[in-house]
């Protein structure tokens, strides 16, 4: 079971009532990383978690695109883990992400995946390694 902190973060909004417009906003450090740190997301991402949203939002055709990639039969891909790839692309910035006090990101921790074959994985020259669980090795293993 996740456990979850209570975490405050400070914003002071000045409103134009009559207009219904926000006229300045004081936040502090932490208000700011949160809202970068969206600008590090990918587009997958960023439309997957819309979609998880009682009320979709749609984001023009990108939402459709989303939902017509979803459809795809799997054989329609080089290997079907590629579809696996597509709606979870990894956040360059995701371990900064995880250090803030609110990660909107449900993305998993990156883990790293080698080949089975010891003197595969281990090669003079560097293994080849990725982030997706059961793809296959170039060696065909
Ligand atoms: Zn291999």
């Amino acid at each position: 079971m996740a456990s979850q902190r209570l975490q405050t973060i400070s914003l002071k909004v000045l409103i134009h009532k009559k207009r219904n417009e926000i006229v300045m906003a004081e936040a502090d450090g932490d208000f700011v990383d949160i809202l970068l740190s969206f600008f590090t997301m990918p587009m997958g991402t960023i439309v997957r978690l819309i979609n998880k949203l009682p009320q979709v939002a749609i984001i023009g055709s990108l939402t459709t695109l989303y939902e017509a990639v979803e459809n795809l039969e799997e054989q329609l891909f080089q290997i079907w883990e590629c579809k696996s790839m597509l709606f979870h692309p990894r956040n360059p910035f995701e371990n900064e992400c995880r250090k803030l006090k609110l990660s909107i990101d449900d993305t998993e921790p990156i883990k790293y995946y080698i080949c089975s074959d010891w003197n595969c994985s281990r090669r003079e020259n560097g293994g080849l390694y990725t982030t997706f669980k059961n793809v296959s090795c170039k060696c065909g293993k």
